[in-house]
């Protein structure tokens, strides 16, 4: 389904590109999860597939297109970052709908959808809720609805869970790997922590100053570290 080839971005005059020469392969229903050290080129790379950030060479192929100058919002991707920046002044039925209002969907259509997406994401019943009242994990819940609203091929994201507690991020990442099983979804996540990457990936790509050190399934990974970077961040100290 996603395909880089080559693809480098150098930012103005930094000594190492941010991404070097980076290949990946995708495949549809797949989910995905990057991890690697600050720095190492994660959030960058998921710029570039979604058209935020430009390469400098190399190219991104979406179903096999070359997405050279397609803007966001023609790529049919999902993004979720972090600061899952929900609209305050909406309730989560309109946080929820932004997606496909701009989408023109009919009304009906759109109080449906909102509605099977918040029993999806375990907010059954919230519509009228004020985002402003909904805590950390609700709120978060409501930003992967409306990541999901518009169906994207490929949803990413960055450090989706990333400001929750333990326990919670725990519980979550269990129900996303069912939620996405369920709907098919394509993944491409980012995360710093090594136990929701293998809790939630079918794969793990490891990244180390914006190349690629291993990538496998999360056992593979784990048994048998391809280098000796890979093993330190995995926590392996001899
Ligand atoms: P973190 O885990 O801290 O989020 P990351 O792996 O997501 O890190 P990136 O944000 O992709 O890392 O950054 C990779 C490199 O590119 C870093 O050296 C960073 O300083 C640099 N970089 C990223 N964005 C920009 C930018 N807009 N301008 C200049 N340099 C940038
Ligand atoms: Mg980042």
């Amino acid at each position: 389904l996603l395909r880089l080839d080559g693809v480098t971005v150098r930012f103005g005059s930094a000594d190492r590109p941010a991404l070097d020469s980076v290949d990946l392969d995708v495949a549809a229903h797949e989910i995905v999860c990057v991890l690697g050290p600050s720095g190492s080129g994660k959030s960058t790379l998921l710029r570039v597939v979604a058209g935020l950030q430009q390469a400098d060479a190399g190219r991104v192929l979406l179903e096999g297109r070359d997405q050279t100058g397609v803007p966001t919002h023609r790529r049919g991707v999902g993004l979720m970052f972090q600061d899952h920046q929900l609209f305050p002044q909406r309730d989560v039925a309109g946080n929820v709908a932004f997606g496909l209002r701009i989408r023109r969907t009919a009304r009906t259509d759109r109080d449906r959808t909102v509605a099977e997406l918040l029993d999806l994401v375990g907010l059954p019943g919230a519509q009228r809720r004020a985002v402003a009242s909904l805590s950390g994990g609700e709120q978060q819940r409501v930003a992967l609805a409306r990541a999901l609203a518009p169906r994207p091929r490929l949803l990413m994201l960055d450090e989706p869970l990333g400001q929750l507690d333990r326990g919670l991020r725990e519980r979550l990442v269990v129900e996303l790997r069912r939620l996405f099983q369920e709907l098919g979804t394509t993944v491409l996540a980012v995360t710093h922590d090594q136990g929701e990457a293998f809790a939630l990936a079918d794969r793990v790509v490891v990244m180390q100053e914006g190349r690629i050190a291993q990538t496998g399934t999360p056992l593979e990974v784990w048994q048998r570290p391809a280098s000796e970077f890979v093993a330190r961040f995995l926590g392996f100290d001899n």
